[in-house]
């Protein structure tokens, strides 16, 4: 079927983290591809997402350490923030990425066409008037920030309102319970603004293990930012003296210079004609895929977070879409990416990494087979700072049988970003607790506990 009567074998709507992997690995493979971007290439991971976040963390980690210089002697580090320096270097950071990204596409021999897609028929977009036709799709239109329905839900900003301001606010709601709310809260409270971490249930970061949420909100409590919880917002309103925050019980959280929405992201899939094309989408806007990353239709595709797979995480995007063009370009008939094991970090202060099963997913799959090991330390970091300075690590491996399989590894803890993804490697091959004991230590480290745990 391939051949003449299209204009591409394939067209990848989405010019971010899934379509441009896939595009370039598809080509690669020999096929024709275009990749259609209606913005900024590099998808909201490169401008409104994991780079320009990581950056801010990076800048809130230094202020960190120098906190502690005095810890060590050190004497005059009085930092002061230039939040518009700050601001304007990451931006020509993101904008040489930006660079980078086109001129791969090009070195790839991948086409760019600029501009919104919108299917006119399940093998035809349109693209300013333009049409173009592909043997194949695959969508990955990504996401954007939601809003609640509020009165003066419009009021406030969202993720991509964060990277827009030019000052740091004095004193800011951030809303959400997810892992960007609470790291956009974390950046902000350790760059100086008086933050208030707002969420609707007791405790962030549902989902985590049980472990990784006490040891998280125990921190916070201690270190800040404050966390308001059980408040479910129900209007926001502009005054003199501030935003003013109303919550369903009643309770106000009053003067606010800024409200950042983190309450979740809905999929771009309103604008895609996905009806022309016949695609289905499911309640939420997600188009929903099968274990291959295919649509309703079968020349169709879609994968990162415009589907529903569990892990909005930009190499999810990048593997599910790199095996996809390995399976239908390269020839590799199984190749398909498994969504499980899937480490992730937050990056709060310290940050939290995670793999695998929590303890309660774990009992609720095996019983009684589970055991777990557990650990909570102040790191040699704080070996030589005050009392109420000092910042305690937990860490946790979840393991299952007789041969105590580790399936789970649940960091909180300074380091954890960086030791999480060789224990991944490590559960994905099977690893066992015996393993882990057998590994001689790396000392002194905090990574040495999840070899040491009794
Ligand atoms: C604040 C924040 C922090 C994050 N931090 C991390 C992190 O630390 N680590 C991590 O792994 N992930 C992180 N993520 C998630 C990550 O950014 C996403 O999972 C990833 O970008 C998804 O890739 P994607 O290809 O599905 O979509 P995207 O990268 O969103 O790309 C979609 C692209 O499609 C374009 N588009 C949409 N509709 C059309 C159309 N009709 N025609 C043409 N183009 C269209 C959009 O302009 C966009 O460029 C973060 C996200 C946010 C918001």
């Amino acid at each position: 079927m391939s051949g003449e009567q299209y204009d591409y074998d394939l067209i990848c709507i989405g010019g971010g983290s899934g379509g441009i992997a896939t595009a370039r690995r598809a080509a690669a493979h020999g096929a024709r591809c275009a990749v259609i971007e209606a913005s900024r290439l590099g998808g909201t991971c490169v401008n409104v997402g994991c780079v320009p976040k990581k950056v801010m963390w990076q800048a809130a980690h230094s202020r960190e350490v120098m906190a502690r210089a005095a810890d060590y002697g050190f004497s005059g580090v009085a930092p002061s923030l230039d939040w518009g320096a700050l601001v304007s270097a990451r931006e020509a950071y993101i904008e040489r990425l930006n660079g980078i990204y086109d001129r791969n596409l090009d070195n790839s021999g991948v086409d760019l066409i600029r501009g919104q897609a919108r299917f006119t028929d399940p093998h035809t977009v349109e693209v300013d008037g333009q049409s173009y036709r592909a043997e194949r799709f695959v969508i990955a239109t990504g996401g954007t920030p939601g809003r609640p329905g509020i009165p003066g839900g419009d009021l406030g900003i969202d993720s991509d309102g964060f990277f827009e301001m030019t000052d740091r606010p004095e004193k800011v709601a951030v809303v959400g319970a997810g892992y960007i709310a609470v790291e956009l809260a974390g950046v902000l409270h350790q760059l100086g603004s008086d933050v208030q971490l707002v969420v609707r249930r007791e405790k962030p970061l549902r989902g985590f293990d049980a472990a990784i949420q006490d040891a998280f909100v125990e921190s916070i409590e201690a270190h800040g930012p404050t966390l308001v919880n059980h408040f479910t917002p129900a209007g926001l309103e502009a005054a003199w003296g501030g935003y003013t925050l109303h919550g369903a019980d009643g309770r106000t959280l009053e003067g606010l210079d800024q409200v950042i929405w983190a309450v979740g992201r809905l999929p771009n899939t309103d604008e895609l004609g996905l009806d022309a094309a016949g695609v289905r989408m499911d309640a939420a806007g997600t188009i929903p895929v099968d274990e291959w990353q295919s649509s309703n239709q079968p020349h169709i595709f879609a994968l990162g977070d415009v589907t529903d797979n569990p892990y909005p995480l930009t190499p999810v995007a990048i593997a599910a879409g790199r095996r996809l063009a390995d399976r239908v370009w390269g020839g590799q008939h199984e190749r398909r990416l498994e969504y499980r094991d899937v480490p992730t970090v937050v990056f709060t202060h310290p940050p939290i990494g995670s793999v695998g099963l929590t303890e309660a997913d774990a009992r609720a799959a095996h019983g009684d087979a589970v055991r777990v090991y557990e650990t909570r330390f102040v790191p040699m970091d704080f070996a030589l700072a005050p009392a109420e300075a000092k910042q305690r690590s937990t860490m946790k491996l979840v393991c299952v049988g007789d041969d105590e399989r580790v399936v789970g590894v649940h960091l909180f803890g300074v380091g954890s970003d960086e030791m999480l993804q060789g224990f991944a490697v490590a559960v994905r091959m099977g690893a066992t607790k015996h393993d882990l004991d057998e590994t001689v230590a790396i000392h002194p480290t905090s990574a040495e506990e999840l070899v040491t745990l009794t």
